[in-house]
């Protein structure tokens, strides 16, 4: 299943937009439920599955599913884009203290337009109410890592003592000098994140050349870890008793590298291809 829903990535980005909500139709996510927002500048929307839970206290998981122009953009980010229905899937099979939001973000490679814009039109409320904002990026290429310094320490323990129970790997991979993602725009308005991606510097190659990212690339027995550690990871969070209302004010991060996973146009040049 999630080996047929990964084959989907080819296309441009309105294609890519309609299977990731196909998918979530097909996942069980009711037009109710399910609704595009509209980005200014931008061809495609956002795209919302909203999973009611007991209470307002929201955990919102969010994978960009536009790509960059070269490439073919399945490990960045079709692979967290695609995982998106099949983690709605297992959290919508039992009932749940939290309100879970999927959100497919538009234009990440465009400045994080979509998930900037998703950010700025959240009242002061919803904001109060996000507790956790799980973003995933660039899976599929090897184990799960996590972004220590990027992400909040809490999020970080619970994730990495899912893994030990499940005997899953998990590692901290820091991207600070490599890559930013739609966790940024959550950190700006002081929202506890946990960036979740399989980047390392052997195979940091898909981001920084993108027409390497292309199905050779992809580990699928390392992108079911991921997604099975996921599952538990977040059925976990949604059992945690999060402080009210819980702030944090998540790191500075050195910007000072020349690639972000959106690759930043700073006209700097490209590293050369060893
Ligand atoms: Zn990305």
């Amino acid at each position: 299943m999630l080996q047929q829903r990964l084959k989907l990535y080819r296309g441009d980005d309105n294609q890519r937009e309609a299977a990731l909500k196909q998918l979530f139709i097909e996942a069980g996510c009711s037009a109710a439920n399910l609704s595009e927002q509209p980005v200014p500048g931008r061809n495609q929307p956002n795209v919302i599955c909203l999973l009611p839970g007991a209470t307002a206290a929201t955990i919102l998981i969010g994978a960009h599913f536009d790509h960059a122009t070269d490439g073919d953009g399945i490990a960045d980010n079709w692979s967290g884009a695609s995982l998106l229905p099949g983690l709605f899937q297992m959290l919508a099979s039992a009932p749940r203290q939290h309100t879970f939001l999927f959100v497919g973000f538009t234009g990440e490679e465009q400045g994080l337009a979509g998930s900037s814009f998703y950010v700025k039109q959240l009242t002061t409320e919803q904001i109060a109410h996000t507790e956790a904002m799980v973003n995933l990026d660039t899976l599929s290429l090897g184990p799960t890592n996590v972004w220590i310094s990027q992400s909040d320490p809490r999020l970080v323990n619970t994730i990495t003592a899912t893994a030990r129970l499940m005997s899953l790997p998990i590692a901290g991979v820091e991207l600070n000098k490599i890559g930013e993602s739609d966790e940024e725009s959550f950190i700006a308005e002081k929202i506890c994140t946990l960036t979740v991606h399989s980047l390392t510097p052997d195979n940091a190659h898909v981001i920084f050349h993108r027409s390497d990212d292309n199905p050779s690339d992809i580990h699928l027995p390392d992108y079911f870890n991921t997604f099975h550690l996921l599952t538990t990871y977040l059925a976990a969070l949604d059992t945690l008793p999060f402080p009210r209302q819980h702030v944090c004010t998540t790191k500075v991060v050195d910007e000072t590298g020349p690639y972000h996973f959106r690759r930043k146009r700073r006209g700097l040049p490209s590293p050369s291809v060893p």
